[in-house]
This record gives structure tokens, C-alpha cells and sequence, in this order.
């Protein structure tokens, strides 16, 4: 299949009869008609609570479930499709780890994340380190917005128990070492978190050959709905973990003093799930496996390539960081134009872009700066919104 954003784009009902130039996808990514169809299915033909009901809706909504768990455990190469858990999103995979993981560090144990991290994979930690008393620890990074691992047994120590590592930057748009941060996590006996929230939707994933315990992800950055993300983790640590909230379906027995849980994946899915997000998430993952994830990752790297050279040459313009191996996310300021007055000046020519600290304080404090703007692409941009931003910004920079 030939790779044209274009007529990709006319998949994309919210991109029917209007300008708009979308640069915004390290938020949240457009939905293509066939998920929204796929949801709206679900709820037309086959809506019934799953796991629970005998009668036939009940089983065919329990199967498009399943279904799903299936296709989004073969996306990511995980050895079973129980290994998969649903759950909110991304933060709220990260939240459930600090609170089983997280709540059995003693004293002066070590959890290991980094300065360019999103605050779901930082303050999840902090109220982990506020319970146990365990100690909260960075990896810098260095001039070109790389993790700083030179001296890699000031941050891997004995005492190191939990390693938390973004797949991708979501401001620098630096793609870490993940394999070889996953081996050096292992070779002082820590577990390897992944905060894939990057990773999954622009890149080929495969769970087994990154050699991480855990990875994490949200459908809504990969064409997918809102309120639905994965927790992929390990059957052996699955099995070892406590759930963390407790409810319907997540349990085998209950009395009433006491209960047993439930086999994994369902002892951490209290309640009823997400089921018809968790449906249009499998819809969005053929979507991309169509595609094929190599293509997609290929295209990005092109319109990112082609994006700083355009942007290198204009005057007054400085970009954060200059990872040499990197995703679709280009941050950068003009001199003497506030960010937000940017955002609101492209704005007028439908071009949405971000502008703040994109949930990531610490690192924007790192780089001495409280605001960033930041242009993030995916499968349905191309060098036509390149063009048309630069052209938006010259006239900017004669207002101003
Ligand atoms: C968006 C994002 C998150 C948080 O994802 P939610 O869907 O808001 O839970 C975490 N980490 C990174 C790198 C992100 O880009």
C-alpha cells in the first residue's frame, strides 16, 4: 500500500471540508470513521455488561472484548493476551503500578525516572516515595536533550528497585535506549517501567524484545478513544501483584471478611470495564497495523526532517534539544513572541499547535524556560502543513 497522508486524511471525518492543519498529536490524535463506527456498534448491536451475562448480547459483547485484548496483546508482541489489563490511560497504568509496586519499597529503596519525564510518570512516584519512604531519583539529560547515562552507577545502584523510563519525550521528542536501559534496570535487580505513551502509536513495539517488565500506553494517542489505555506488564510480576482497586469482577471470592482474587488480567479490572472504548481501541489498532507501524514510523521521520530544516533557517527561532534519534515532536520559541501569542496568531489560520510546559515541569525548568511551543506530528500530516505554518509564522513575525 502506498503511503498518502492525504487520502488517509479522508478517513478522518473531522478533517472533512475544513482547513484545519492538526500539529497537535502528542496531546491527543484525531479518530478515524471506523473507530467512531466501531464504538457506536458496539452500543447499536452488542451492548450488554460483560463477563457476567448468560444470554447471547452478553456473550457477543464479552467476545468483542476479548477480541480486543487479543489484537492490542499481538500489536505489541506480548506473550498473552492475559497479560493485557485495561485501564483508563496511561496515568492510569503508572498509578496502578506505584500503588502495587510502589507500596512495597522499604525505607531508602530507590526508584529510578528521569528530568524529561510527563507528570504521570513523576508525581505517581512522589506520593509512592510520601507512603513508603523510599527515594525518588533522576537521570539528567545533556545538551542535546539525551538521557545522561555516562556515569550509569551513580543512578543503577544496589538500592535501585523501580525504573520508570519514558519510550519517547513528548517535548524533546528524544527516542531513548529502552533495550539497554531495560538491561542496565536488570542488572542491579530493578524492575523496567516503560511509559509508552509515545512509544506505541509512532513506532514498532515489540514487548518481548525490549526486554522491559512493563509498558504502558493510552489509546487516545494512537487513533483510539478517550478513557482507555494498556498495561502490559509480565505474567510472572502480574501474578506477584497486588490489585489496586478493589471491586466487582476482580475478585474469585468474597465473605465478609475477607476476599481472593481473580486470575490476571481480571484481578486488576475491578468494576465494569471500559468495554466499548477497549472495542474502539482494537478497531484503531487494525487501523495502524494496516498500515503497518514501519510506514508510519518512516513517514513521521521524513516530515520531521523535513520540518527542522525549514525551521533551522528561520531567524529568532530556537529549538530545544537535538537527539539524534527522534520521534515527530519539535519544541521551539521565537524570540520576543510569547508562545501563547503564537498559538492564538495561528489560531486565525486553523493551525492548532501547543503551547506550555506540556505536563512536563521539570524538565521545562531544566531547559530555563516556563513555556515551550511544540508541533507534533501523525500519520495524516504532511509537508502541506509544514508549509502552511511556516507561511503563517513570516506573517506573524512582520505583525511583530
Ligand atoms: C500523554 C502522555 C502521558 C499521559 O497520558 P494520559 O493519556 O493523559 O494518561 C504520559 N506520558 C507521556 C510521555 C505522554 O505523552
Amino acid at each position: 500500500m502506498e503511503f498518502s497522508p492525504a487520502s488517509l486524511k479522508r478517513d478522518f471525518p473531522i478533517f472533512q471540508d475544513s482547513d484545519l492543519v492538526y500539529l497537535d498529536n502528542a496531546a491527543t490524535t484525531q479518530k478515524p470513521g471506523i473507530v467512531i463506527e466501531t464504538i457506536e456498534s458496539l452500543y447499536r448491536e452488542a451492548n450488554a455488561n460483560v463477563h457476567r451475562a448468560i444470554y447471547s448480547l452478553g456473550t457477543e459483547a464479552t467476545n468483542r472484548f476479548e477480541t480486543a485484548r487479543l489484537k492490542i496483546s499481538k500489536f505489541i508482541n506480548a506473550p498473552s493476551e492475559k497479560e493485557i489489563i485495561f485501564t483508563g490511560g496511561t496515568t492510569g497504568s503508572i498509578n496502578l503500578l506505584s500503588r502495587s509496586i510502589g507500596n512495597i519499597l522499604k525505607p531508602g529503596e530507590e526508584i529510578l525516572i528521569s528530568e524529561m519525564e510527563h507528570h504521570s510518570n513523576i508525581v505517581p512516584w512522589q506520593l509512592a516515595v510520601q507512603r513508603t519512604g523510599a527515594v525518588l531519583k533522576y537521570i539528567p539529560i545533556n545538551k542535546n536533550g539525551e538521557l545522561d547515562i555516562s556515569d550509569p552507577e551513580k543512578y543503577f545502584t544496589p538500592q535501585t528497585k523501580i525504573v520508570s523510563l519514558t519510550h519517547m519525550s513528548n517535548v524533546l521528542g528524544t527516542i531513548n535506549p529502552v533495550k539497554k536501559l531495560a538491561q542496565m534496570a536488570h542488572s542491579v535487580g530493578a524492575v523496567f517501567i516503560v511509559d509508552g505513551a509515545q512509544g506505541v502509536p509512532h513506532m514498532k513495539v515489540d514487548v518481548q524484545d525490549l526486554e522491559c517488565d512493563f509498558y504502558t500506553f493510552s489509546g487516545h494517542k494512537m487513533l483510539g478513544p478517550t478513557g482507555v489505555g494498556i498495561l502490559w506488564g509480565e505474567m510472572r510480576q502480574l501474578e506477584n501483584m497486588d490489585p489496586f482497586m478493589g471491586g466487582g469482577e476482580m475478585i474469585d471470592t468474597v465473605t465478609m471478611e475477607s476476599s481472593t482474587w481473580n486470575s490476571v488480567p481480571y484481578k486488576f479490572e475491578a468494576g465494569t470495564p471500559n468495554f466499548a472504548q477497549a472495542v474502539g481501541l482494537g478497531a484503531a489498532v487494525d487501523y495502524l497495523e494496516n498500515i503497518t507501524m514501519e510506514k508510519i514510523a518512516e513517514h513521521e521521520q521524513g516530515l520531521t526532517n523535513y520540518a527542522l530544516t525549514k525551521l533551522r533557517i528561520i531567524e529568532g527561532l530556537h529549538l530545544y534539544g537535538n537527539p539524534p534519534k527522534r520521534g515527530g515532536v519539535i519544541s521551539f520559541n521565537l524570540k520576543n513572541i510569547h508562545p501563547h501569542d503564537l498559538a492564538q496568531f495561528l489560531n486565525e489560520d486553523n493551525i492548532a499547535i501547543r503551547v506550555g510546559h506540556h505536563c512536563a515541569q521539570p524538565l521545562l525548568k531544566t531547559l530555563g524556560e516556563t513555556a515551550t511551543a511544540r508541533m507534533s506530528f501523525y500519520i495524516y500530516n504532511d509537508e502541506s502543513d509544514i508549509d502552511k505554518f511556516c507561511h503563517s509564522l513570516d506573517s506573524i513575525r512582520e505583525y511583530f
